[in-house]
């Protein structure tokens, strides 16, 4: 995670896209900072992490975070383009710059 005052170089073509985001666990990395900027966040009960602890993950579920308050499942790409589709995270991520 960049730290404050970082400068971060956001991808403006397809190619640089890859090169940023070359696997799987650098989107769901940057998912995960673009939809919970200030930590986790429970979808369900608005837990922080900072109150109920960082969030259980799973290693077979990569996208899915399980809240250690009310122990319900929140999904990175829930209501995105990609929750729809079953293609592999990665080409999916990089469609809007295609
Ligand atoms: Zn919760």
């Amino acid at each position: 995670m960049p730290k404050p005052g970082e400068s971060r170089v956001v991808p403006k073509t397809l190619p640089d896209f890859q090169q940023h985001f070359p696997n799987e666990e650098t989107c769901i990395a940057h998912l995960y900072t673009k939809r919970f900027p200030t930590g986790f966040v429970c979808s369900y009960c608005e837990q922080h992490e900072a109150d109920a602890g960082a969030p259980y993950s799973f290693a077979s579920r990569p996208t899915v975070y399980r809240c250690r308050n009310c122990k319900r499942d929140t999904s990175l790409t829930a209501g995105t383009i990609m929750h729809r589709s079953n293609q592999p995270l990665s080409p999916g991520f990089g469609q809007p710059f295609s």
